[in-house]
């Protein structure tokens, strides 16, 4: 059986368990299909059926968001239901901001300085998102900053989609915990993990999609506006438009 597949029925006997259930029927396999999806990851738009069918989360009907984010955290706890968590990891990044922000980013995964501090968008593509952030007239601590895998892939490698596949599910109720009124997707992992969708970012950019009823929008992430600069323009564009949006007043660009 595929690992992933594995992992859901674990979680679904392990519900079980907790519920006293502990004999279970085998029905003819034939009948029973269970496969995971393989390249690209899932979008995580919309609902699935497994999500209809998972156990309910501990947060699930607690309506403070700061305490949500601390049950999710809990439940994340010291992870090990990755590779990640045996390549190097020192620190796994949760994410940090408001937790009732109206403006959420969404990265791809840790960098060293993250590692090292616990904390995402810490080193030089933080320092330029913090930029960005204020330029839209808004301050760092007023938006919520997670990424696509909590802890950081060994030498800065993008993630893997079965790293996605298992971490992004706490991502997901990260944003249903904070119920922001937009995202932010930064970068090609972002968007592909969130949406779906396997198209350069000059489609994805520049426009509004629907997440699960948020709106959410993509531009470049930071770590590559260091590496060609002249995006900065189109980027600006794409923060205006959410700007716009939730109704900040407009700013000059970011340097
Ligand atoms: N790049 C990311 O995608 N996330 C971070 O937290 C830092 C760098």
């Amino acid at each position: 059986m595929d690992p992933r597949a594995q992992q859901v029925l674990a979680a679904r006997l392990q519900y079980y368990r907790d519920l006293g259930i502990y004999d279970l029927y085998r029905r003819d396999v034939a009948t029973v299909s269970i496969t995971a999806p393989s390249e690209p990851a899932p979008s995580l738009s919309r609902g699935t059926a497994e999500d209809m069918f998972a156990p309910p989360k501990p947060e699930a009907a607690v309506a403070d968001h700061a305490k949500a984010l601390r049950l999710i955290q809990e439940d994340l706890g010291e992870c090990t239901r990755c590779v990640l968590s045996r390549l190097g990891r020192k620190t796994i990044v949760f994410g940090e901001g408001d937790p009732n922000a109206e403006l959420m980013f969404v990265g791809e995964g840790p960098g060293a300085d993250e590692d090292e501090q616990g904390r995402p968008f810490v080193g030089r593509a933080g320092q330029l998102l913090n930029k960005m952030i204020e330029a839209m007239g808004l301050k760092r601590e007023q938006v919520y900053i997670a990424n696509v895998v909590k802890c950081r892939p060994p030498g800065n490698r993008t993630p893997e989609s079965g790293e996605i596949e298992t971490c992004s599910p706490f991502l997901l109720r990260q944003i249903a915990a904070i119920q922001p009124k937009a995202i932010v997707a930064l970068g090609a992992v972002a968007a592909r993990c969130l949406l779906g969708l396997n198209e350069p970012m000059a489609k994805l950019r520049g426009r509004w999609f629907d997440f699960r009823g948020t709106r959410l929008a993509v531009t470049y992430h930071p770590a590559f506006l260091l590496r060609d600069p002249r995006q900065k323009k189109e980027t600006w564009k794409d923060l205006q438009m959410v700007m716009e949006f939730l109704g900040l007043k407009p700013r000059r660009a970011p340097e």
